[in-house]
């Protein structure tokens, strides 16, 4: 789950990293007002969760109170990488000297969290570990013992070239550390860190996602969730009790178990094909719930071909039968569905499905065969 700049920035200024002073806004007035509060020039940045705000136009520097109104009237309501602006963040104007950049991530084939820091800030950091891997610094992190005063430092004095500013450095890395430990966070980034003109520096922008499986750690922070951010379909899905995510390819999937999931999206690579989604429909499939994945699964004009795959222990595959039947009457399946229903009551699933247009299929193996077929063939 990622939350905004402004909200990062509490995190920030609650743990002690310098952050400006600055006020969020949801109209023109506001801006103005926030702007007044906090003495010109300001910058008004959009709010939204996506990276390069900047570039788009959503980052703006007001000399004026007719400039902040202008640069909110703007920035609001704009579209940035198909997310709508709905808040900005009025800031205090940065004398900046230089920038960089300063992350946590958890690195899953080192097992462990990674310290990275570039000289090369404010530029997405993607692009530097593309373009120039050379200058991104990183320090692997002992989970037991933290992050070290001395890996910091040494970071620190590499990148800034400066004792004293290395030191400055590695408070605001420790601290940032502790925040993404004790939120549960899986990424968490300043980019930039500016150093001013005075020689101190300052966090210019946040970035925070959290780890979803430790959110039920962290009651308050649903209260934080842009669900203008999420994916509708996914929204829906989760209110109805099933986990969908969305995929890039043609051959939709209806599963039981995150395990037989994963394993049926595997076998659809396998056999050339790619998978539409990712849905588990859970242990106890009411037709209910069948009827709703179906809808869900058919909003992603992508998909081609569903792919039912269930293996009914205390799911029972005449309910998921029962499902089908009802959603191919109350839903337009457009698009070729085959179905492997195997284990408690397949037989009557079996009747059930007799005549109508679900393709049946013996085995798993078959089934993805011929859902990749009639989603058009293998790439
Ligand atoms: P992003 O593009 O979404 O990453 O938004 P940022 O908040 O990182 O801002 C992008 C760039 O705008 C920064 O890298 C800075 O160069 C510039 N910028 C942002 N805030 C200030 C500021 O207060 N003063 C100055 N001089 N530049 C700023
Ligand atoms: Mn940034």
């Amino acid at each position: 789950m990622k939350i905004h700049e402004y909200q990062a920035k509490h995190f920030f200024g609650a743990a002690g990293i310098p952050v400006p002073r600055e006020v969020v806004a949801s109209t023109a007035d506001e801006a103005v007002a926030a702007a007044a509060e906090i003495g010109l020039p300001v910058v008004v940045k959009a709010q939204v969760l996506v990276g390069g705000r900047g570039k788009a136009g959503g980052v703006k520097k007001a000399d004026s109170i007719e400039d902040v109104r202008k640069a909110a009237g703007r920035i609001l309501g704009m579209d940035i990488k198909g997310l709508k602006v709905r808040k900005v963040l009025v800031s205090e104007c940065a004398d900046i000297d230089s920038e960089f950049y300063l992350g946590f991530i958890v690195d899953r084939t080192r097992r462990r969290p990674v310290m990275m820091a570039s000289a090369a800030g404010g530029v997405e950091i993607e692009q530097v570990a593309k373009d120039s891997p050379e200058k991104i610094l990183k320090a692997e992190i002992d989970p037991g013992v933290g992050l070290l005063g001395f890996q910091a430092r040494n970071v620190g004095m590499a990148m800034l070239g400066d004792a004293r500013l290395a030191r400055q450095f590695a408070g605001i890395a420790q601290k940032l550390y502790r925040v993404f430990v004790e939120q549960d966070c899986s990424l968490i980034e300043i980019n930039p860190l500016v150093k001013l003109a005075d020689g101190s520096l300052l966090a210019l922008d946040a970035k925070i996602n959290f780890d979803d499986n430790a959110l039920y750690r962290h009651k308050t922070h649903e209260d934080l969730r842009d669900m203008s951010a999420e994916v509708e379909a996914e929204v829906e899905a989760k209110e109805a009790g099933l986990s969908y995510i969305k995929l890039e390819g043609n051959v939709g999937c209806v599963v039981n178990g995150a395990g037989l999931a994963m394993a049926t999206m595997d076998l659809i690579k396998r056999y050339g094909g790619e998978p539409a989604n990712f849905l588990d429909v859970g242990g106890s499939s009411s037709p209910e719930k069948m009827k709703t994945a179906m809808r869900i699964i058919l909003s992603d004009e992508n998909v081609k071909a569903i792919l039912v795959n269930i293996f009914g222990g205390i799911t029972r595959c005449d309910d998921i039968a029962h499902g089908l039947l009802l959603a191919s009457k109350e839903v337009d399946i457009k698009v070729p569905l085959v179905a492997r229903l195997t284990g408690t009551n397949q037989d009557k699933a079996r009747k059930l499905l007799q005549g109508t247009d679900v393709t049946p299929a013996a085995t798993m193996s078959e089934a993805v065969k011929k859902a990749v077929e009639l989603a058009g063939g293998v790439r």
